[in-house]
């Protein structure tokens, strides 16, 4: 069975509500993302010229401010920081 890819199942969490937004302003987004086995806790944020993407999953683990798991495709689709507020 081919897996699913990390778009589809982006797509998925947001359509099932499985993306829960614990807070957001201009810069940043947190949010409760309940995936298939644990529920993982995404951050995406600007830092500068930087968006950093961080999320608790395994995939998060091995790519630290820059994870493009499902997870974080889900909340990027969802969320993106204010441009004009670069500092
Ligand atoms: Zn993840």
């Amino acid at each position: 069975m081919a897996r699913l890819s990390a778009d589809t199942k982006a797509d998925a969490l947001l359509l099932q509500h499985r993306v829960r937004v614990l807070s957001a302003n201009s810069r940043g987004i947190v949010c409760a993302v309940i995936g298939d086995t644990d529920t993982y806790r995404v951050r995406v944020y600007r830092d500068g010229g930087l968006l950093v993407r961080e999320c608790t999953c395994e995939h998060g683990q091995v790519h630290p401010v820059a994870a493009n798991c499902s997870h974080v495709k889900a909340v990027q689709r969802i969320y993106s920081p204010d441009e004009r507020t670069a500092s």
